[in-house]
């Protein structure tokens, strides 16, 4: 399995003959185009966990033709951008659902901010999770009730994950949040099987340098912070 570092929390996941492209809104290496041109796939799925600009853009109605599914979160149906896209290739999902086809099955979770999370099983059996916009979102100087109010649906939402065992997991690590950056992913390791840890919504900050105590709690996983445009990792 290859995955591609797009942008923001855009990635490319090839498992033998399938693509699938989560929340591509910005490609500055072109990895999808370069891929989509070279034709060397069977079937190509465009997941976006939600509408915010950073996870849906309109650029990918160009792989249109050879696209057999666009695979939307539910709330991208009220956008004026999902227009131009032709509504029968669209699946629009809304939490804690499941579509499938011959080959792939996809699996909705709940946010913490607007719409999905992702699981998505290939035919090899490999499976990947792609949080969206899941996270702890706990702003140090928000209100307490605020701060309490994150903890308590982020929590909630971690009890329909215990135990999801992926062989990678595509999670926010938000520089923005500052010391509470890891708190969300530090939960979300120690309470799933992943086997590949791999960060993102990380624009504009340094790379991720796991910190001791996600180190620590994670039990080791291994981790990948990808930060240029394109990069790829085998797993
Ligand atoms: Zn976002």
């Amino acid at each position: 399995m290859e995955l591609t570092y797009l942008y923001n929390s855009g990635f490319m996941v090839r498992d033998e003959k399938i693509l699938v492209v989560f929340d591509d809104y910005e490609d500055p290496a072109n990895a999808v185009d370069i891929a989509y041109d070279q034709n060397d796939f069977d079937r190509l799925y465009v997941l976006v966990t939600h509408a915010h600009f950073d996870h849906f853009g309109t650029r990918i109605r160009a792989y249109a033709p050879k696209t057999t599914r666009y695979i939307f979160s539910s709330d991208i149906k009220h956008t004026k951008r999902v227009k131009i896209f032709p509504t029968n290739k669209i699946t629009y999902i809304k939490r804690y659902s499941n579509w499938q086809d011959d080959m792939i099955k996809v699996t909705s979770f709940d946010s913490t901010d607007v719409g999905i999370s992702f699981m998505v099983e290939f035919p090899s059996g490999r499976k990947v999770f792609h949080a969206g916009d899941f996270n702890w979102w706990h702003w140090a100087d928000d209100t307490r009730e605020n701060l309490e109010l994150a903890e308590k649906i982020f929590k909630r939402q971690m009890k329909r994950l215990d135990g999801l065992e992926v062989d990678a997991a595509f999670f926010p690590i938000d520089g923005r949040l500052g010391a509470s950056q890891e708190m969300g992913a530090i939960e979300f390791v120690q309470r799933t099987k992943v086997k590949n840890f791999v960060a993102m919504h990380r624009v504009d900050f340094p790379q991720w340098e796991p910190s001791p105590a996600f180190v620590q709690l994670s039990k080791n996983v291994p981790t990948w912070a990808p930060v240029t445009p394109g990069e790829k990792l085998t797993i």
